[in-house]
């Protein structure tokens, strides 16, 4: 069973979001145009109450894009975005739901930022993916989404861990490239770690 994981397609990571991830917007169309080839499909929201610590302003005389220490991690400090209940933490209109079978909520807790959507950054709290996709009998995992180095890097990391087969959708994934070349580290990283990189054209 083939399962097609899709990060974060919300509204605060697009242009014009809290948070936008450059052209976050243009990997919709390619979702949308391979989601039926799969037998399951499974959606993550970053999904942060209003006090969470990797937002800046949640933080004395912090800026965004300094890293600070919180509960033992090293945690980039973000603008606000995806706050639970609002506008920006909802799943881009133009993103087809039809096909998605479940939805996991990840980053609820205040203290601990959570990238992956299978477990938080500090491994101590589990989606309920895993189960899922277990229990589905789901062996082969596509992750899509926003962004690359960041949520998407580290649920393909996850799943790869999990014991799935694991690959990335290139072409359906964007990045925020703090430094320019961290997107393309994120996908050697990724290579390293024995994860597939496809095309969308290759799914059929
Ligand atoms: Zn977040």
């Amino acid at each position: 069973m083939r399962a097609l994981l899709i990060i974060d397609v919300q509204n605060d990571f697009i242009p014009g979001g809290a948070l936008q991830v450059p052209e976050g917007d243009h990997i919709i169309p390619i979702i949308n145009n391979i989601s039926s080839k799969f037998d399951v499909v499974v959606a993550t929201k970053d999904w942060h109450p209003i006090e969470h610590k990797s937002f800046a302003k949640n933080h004395k005389k912090k800026e965004i894009g300094e890293i600070v220490e919180l509960n033992g991690l090293p945690q980039i400090l973000w603008p606000e975005h995806c706050v639970e209940n609002t506008d920006g933490a909802e799943f881009v209109s133009s993103l087809n739901t039809e096909h998605i079978d479940a939805v996991f909520k990840k980053g609820t807790d205040p203290e601990v930022d959570s990238y992956s959507g299978f477990f938080d950054n500090d491994k101590r709290n589990d989606t309920g993916l895993n189960k899922f996709l277990t229990l589905k009998g789901v062996t082969e995992i596509y992750v899509a989404g926003l962004a690359t180095e960041y949520c998407v890097k580290f649920t393909a990391l996850d799943a790869k861990g999990c014991g799935y087969k694991t690959f990335l959708i290139e072409d359906a994934t964007r990045g925020v490239n703090i430094k320019p070349t961290d997107v393309q580290n994120a996908v050697i990283d990724l290579k390293v770690s024995g994860i597939k990189i496809v095309n969308s054209k290759e799914i059929i």
